[in-house]
Parts: structure tokens; sequence; C-alpha cells
């Protein structure tokens, strides 16, 4: 799969899956153009992986539209940043609420705009993944802010497929399960916690970063022409079991 001459937009490229992703879209020819957080990774993307890096606090709806604008033209879209934060059902407040929906579902739903918009102008094809989670098809306690916004991620998928595809731009949602990353860390390191978690997948394991990554890149790439809409688990059989 080569991405020669391409040039993507991955949100969320500082850490973990988007990381990965643009790792190996700079392997495969493309051009990267990375919108992240923290000022640290900002420079070491510049620096180890060569791409063009944006500062943004993605929770921020207008700092979020700057960012998208100033990173076009592109001819990909990942959208692939992501927060989560440990609140029981009964204790989830309003705040964490707000802030996981301003990053896991508005931001995703302004950079794909103005991404869109701009491809349409240009009158060229162009493809998004927006990085969603199995939490938005399973019910997993203490994640009820996390669940709702990856669900509203999902429901924005689906209606920007059908409307964009007419205009020749596919959109594409990839649904990990857990994956080994810093937000992992987070969110599983308590043993009693992750044991079950694992057990259920017939897989035997969690997955790789790489592993997504690897399914992100083919859903954006022409050998996925015809794919468009649908929610793809990456979850070793969890949802079968
Ligand atoms: P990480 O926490 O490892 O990395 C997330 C990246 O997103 C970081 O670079 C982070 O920057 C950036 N980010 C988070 N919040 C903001 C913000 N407000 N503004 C700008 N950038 C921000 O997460 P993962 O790689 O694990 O997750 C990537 C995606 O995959 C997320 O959408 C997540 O929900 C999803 N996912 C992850 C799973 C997992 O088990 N890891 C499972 C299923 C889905 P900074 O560190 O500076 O905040």
């Amino acid at each position: 799969m080569s991405f020669e001459g391409k040039r993507v937009i991955v949100t969320g490229a500082g850490k973990g899956i988007g990381r990965v992703t643009a790792e190996m879209l700079i392997k495969r020819g493309a051009h990267v153009v990375a919108l992240t957080r923290s000022a640290v990774d900002v420079a070491s993307l510049r620096d180890e992986l060569g791409c063009e890096a944006i500062q943004v606090d993605l929770a921020d709806a207008n700092g979020t539209r700057q960012a998208a604008i100033a990173a076009l033209p592109a001819d990909y879209l990942v959208n692939c940043a992501g927060t989560t934060e440990l609140q029981s059902f009964l204790e989830t407040t309003v705040e964490a609420f707000d802030h996981l929906h301003a990053v896991n579902t508005r931001a995703p739903m302004i950079v794909a705009q103005e991404f869109a918009r701009s491809l349409i102008g240009r009158g060229l094809p162009g493809a998004i993944v927006n990085v969603s989670s199995i939490a938005a098809f399973i019910g997993i306690p203490d994640h009820a802010s996390y669940c709702a916004s990856k669900g509203g991620l999902d429901g924005l998928t689906r209606v920007m497929a059908r409307e964009l595809a007419p205009k020749g731009i596919r959109v594409n949602g990839v649904h990990p399960t857990v994956t080994l990353t810093p937000m992992a860390v987070k969110a599983w390191s308590d043993p009693a916690k992750a044991a079950p978690m694992r057990y259920r997948i017939p897989a035997g394991r969690f997955v790789e970063p790489a592993e997504v990554a690897e399914v992100i890149l083919f859903l954006l790439s022409d050998a996925a022409a015809m794919v468009n809409g649908i929610s793809m688990p990456i979850d070793g059989g969890y949802l079968i079991a």
C-alpha cells in the first residue's frame, strides 16, 4: 500500500495509535500533518518523524477549526485523538461528559467538515477514518462518558458516509478493543479489570497499536474503494464471543 505523494492529517498523532499510524504512513510515502496537544510531542513529531505538526487543544472548538484549516490541503484524514476519564455512571460529572464529547465527538466533526469542504471545493476524492472503540457497542463500567462519546462518533461516521460518498469521500470507523498505549495504561492497568476483558477475547490478547494502524491504512487506501460507512471491530473476536 503506497501513500506516495499523499498528504494525511492525523489527529492525536503525539502518542499511541495516532503516532504509530503517522509512522506507518510516512514509511509508505505520505506527508503527515499531525494535530496534537502537548508541545513535547509536537517537537518530537517534527524532529523524529519529519511531520508537519500543529499544536491544538481539540477540546477548544474554535482552535480546532483553525488548526484543521491550517492543516489543509490533504487527501486523507484520520480522526484518532481521544481521551477518557474513569467515573461510575452515578458519579459522572457534566464537566467530564462535556470534555469527552468535545474531544472524542465534536472535534472529529469539525476537522472532517473543513477537510471535506476543501476536497469538494477542489473537486478531489478522499477518505476519512474515525477511530472509535468497541466501547461504542458495549457498556463498560466506569466509561459512561467514553461509551456515549464513541457512540456519538459512530452516528457521525454513518451520516458522513451517506452525505460525502456521492462527492467522492469515503468515511469509515475502526473499533479496537484494549490497545497497548498510554490510554490503556490509564484505563486498564488494574489487573482485576483487565483479566476478564482479555479472557473474553478469543485471540487471547490485547491489540498492538500497529494492528490498528494497518486497518486504518487499508480503509484510507484505494484497496478499500467500495468500503464506506462500516464500523470495523479490531478485537480478536471479542464481539462474537
Ligand atoms: P493515547 O492517550 O495513547 O494518545 C492519544 C493522543 O490524542 C495523544 O497524542 C493525546 O495528546 C491526543 N489528545 C488527547 N486529547 C487531546 C486534546 N484535547 N487535544 C489534542 N490532542 C489530544 O490514546 P490511544 O492511542 O490509546 O487512543 C487513540 C484513539 O483510539 C482514541 O480515540 C481512543 O479513544 C481510541 N481507542 C483506544 C483504545 C485503547 O485501548 N488504547 C481502545 C479503543 C479505542 P496528549 O497526550 O498531549 O493529550
